[in-house]
């Protein structure tokens, strides 16, 4: 069986945001998408995803099937942006609006992200950029036991709907070299 990438404890809908069972409840545990639906049908419209009705979104232009996002509720957003931020080993600001305006909408996504603050983060990470070499990888031997995650990117592209710019989400275990791009 193929190892998960997820600790065991991030897999509950209360603790994995990325769940469709968990967004499906959120979504209709409110009506704030009833009245969007009803006035932007092109941008907010239902997806069966896993076997659940999830409300999407997409830009006015865009492609539904290609281009579309998760639609987030208020109430979506600060559990999705906490257990990313730790899933992700707790990336900077860029890597965040890079990751998750990529696959969520909520019109205030972006302004969230710019705020939200990590206590450990606070406490570890210097302001500024920084620089100096990578530390040392200490890899145990273990297959899967230490899973290193990064986002890469910017890179253009050129399709027929115009110059793009994409990102890549990287995972490497440290054993084996095993490569995984998403
Ligand atoms: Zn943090």
């Amino acid at each position: 069986m193929r190892p998960s990438l997820i600790p065991p404890s991030f897999t509950s809908p209360e603790t994995n945001s990325t769940d469709f069972q968990w967004m499906f409840i959120r979504q209709n545990e409110t009506d704030e998408f009833l009245k969007l639906k009803q006035k932007f049908p092109h941008q907010y419209f239902n997806r069966i995803l896993e076997d659940k009705r999830i409300i999407c979104y997409v830009t006015p232009c865009d492609d539904r099937e290609m281009q579309r996002k998760l639609a987030f509720t208020n109430s979506m957003i600060w559990p999705t942006l906490h257990w990313s931020h730790i899933i992700l080993g707790h990336p900077d600001t860029h890597h965040k609006h890079a990751l998750l305006e990529t696959r969520y909408h909520h019109p205030h996504l972006h302004n969230h992200i710019e705020h939200f603050l990590c206590n450990e983060c606070q406490q570890a990470k210097p302001t500024g950029s920084g620089h100096g070499l990578l530390p040392d990888l200490k890899v145990s031997g273990i297959f899967c036991e230490q899973v290193t995650v990064d986002l890469i990117g910017p890179w253009p592209a050129s399709t027929l709907n115009g110059d793009v710019e994409f990102y890549s989400l990287t995972f490497i275990e440290t054993t084996t070299n095993l490569v995984n791009l998403a």
